[in-house]
């Protein structure tokens, strides 16, 4: 039987950071993944990175993973990509939020950049006029490459920390036993460890099946696509537009938010698929367009339809090209993706007979947040065993 210090499952952003982290701090580690790199969560999403759409809790986070993304990008190319955020107000009220989350950017000491309708219109040609009222810059942001970023990031662990990774390796059985955790895979192989952590995103009904049906996770669906862009339109920065600014948490800390949200209409069709329309210019140049999200108490995943539905995907390229010159655009590809977050909480973390952490439910934060997150974690969790460990 083989023996590590630390065991993780799950290999998507969340299981990457948590095993970085025990590596770095000079570990054992083993990964197990169920396919052979991450295609859940961690494979289907933008790839903004983009801690300021969080409030200042899970911001800090988000800083911490940006400095730890563009660390590893100077060793090896991870797909991290420079060029910032910005987000694009329609109208006053917008603007106003924009202004607020500025000023307290600027409490936090995190840059960002008010620009003006023309200083808009001239840093991203085929914004349309009709549109943009102002926007609020965030240079430091980076976008990733979610195809590429999982596998590399497990590549980087390999190379560089002697990382085993165990792909194709669904976890089986878990239990503590004598104070060591044992785990059992699908090929009937036994491994131990002195920790293990869950990080199997929407799936520990396997191996918590009570802790699971109590929970209060809420499982999400959401709709992406991505086109073909005129030949000449190049988008530099990730595009967050009127609809994020009323969404994000970050604006939920602005003094006028509360009074802005009472004047929406909720039976607006995006508010009923939680719309919002977000925008990235992948390494191929396609563009990639998003996404509605629909929800459902995680025990009941029948309740969201299995197939596409196209009037959203339809919807969210025509209020796209509202906002970029993009009449000739053809969808490309269309995709389904899902995460799981607390009804009751920021993240879903839960100890069971001291050495079995799981770790889930980090929402719509996980590619931006995870590696800031997992790094506070681990330092918690190793400052508590530290004899053992
Ligand atoms: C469409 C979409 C867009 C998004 N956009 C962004 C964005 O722009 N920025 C951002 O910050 N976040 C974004 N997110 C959120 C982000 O993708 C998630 O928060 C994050 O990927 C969750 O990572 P995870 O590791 O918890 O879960 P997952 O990615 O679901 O990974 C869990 C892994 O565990 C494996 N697994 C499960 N059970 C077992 C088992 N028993 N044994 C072995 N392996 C197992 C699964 O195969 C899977 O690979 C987006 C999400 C979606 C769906």
């Amino acid at each position: 039987m083989k023996t590590y210090d630390i065991i993780v499952v799950g290999a998507g952003i969340l299981g990457i950071a948590h095993a970085y982290h025990c590596l770095q701090a000079g570990l054992k580690v083993a990964l197990f993944e169920k396919t052979d790199y991450p295609r859940a969560a961690t494979a289907r999403n933008f790839g903004q990175v983009v801690p300021s759409g969080f409030a200042t809790k899970w911001q800090s986070y988000g800083r911490e993973s940006l400095d730890i993304y563009k660390s590893i990008q100077k060793q090896m190319d991870i797909s991290v990509r420079p060029g910032g955020s910005i987000y694009l107000a329609s109208n006053a009220e917008e603007l106003v939020l924009l202004q607020e989350l500025w000023r307290i950017n600027q409490d936090n000491h995190y840059n960002s950049e008010l620009l003006t309708r023309s200083q808009c219109l001239e840093q991203f040609p085929g914004l349309q006029p009709s549109y943009v009222l102002g926007g609020l810059y965030f240079p430091e942001e980076v976008t990733v490459d979610p195809r590429q970023v999982g596998q590399r990031l497990i590549q980087y662990c390999i190379d560089r920390y002697d990382l085993d990774y165990y792909p194709h390796t669904l976890a089986n059985e878990v239990s503590v036993t004598n104070g060591e955790v044992e785990l059992v895979t699908n090929h009937k192989q036994q491994y131990k460890a002195q920790k293990l952590f869950l990080c199997s995103g929407n799936e520990f009904q396997l191996l918590f099946p009570e802790l699971f049906q109590a929970s209060d996770l809420q499982l999400v669906k959401l709709q992406m696509l991505a086109i073909h862009p005129p030949a000449d339109l190049k988008i530099k920065s990730s595009i967050l537009t009127g609809w994020t600014i009323r969404r994000y948490e970050s604006f939920q800390e602005c003094p006028s938010f509360r009074s802005i949200k009472t004047r929406e209409d909720e039976t607006a069709y995006h508010r009923q698929k939680g719309i919002h329309i977000l925008f990235k210019q992948a390494d191929d140049g396609s563009i990639i367009l998003g996404d509605s999200h629909e929800y459902t108490p995680i025990q009941q995943p029948e309740a969201l339809a299995f197939d596409t539905d196209h009037a959203i995907n339809q919807f969210i390229l025509s209020e796209a090209q509202k906002i970029f010159q993009l009449d000739r655009a053809l969808i490309r590809e269309s995709w389904q993706g899902y995460y799981c977050q607390s009804a009751s909480d920021d993240i879903f973390n839960q100890t069971i007979d001291q050495h079995i952490h799981i770790v889930t439910g980090i929402g719509g934060k996980g590619m931006t947040a995870s590696l800031g997150y997992a790094k506070q974690h681990i330092q918690q969790v190793l400052a508590l065993n530290s004899p053992i460990l």
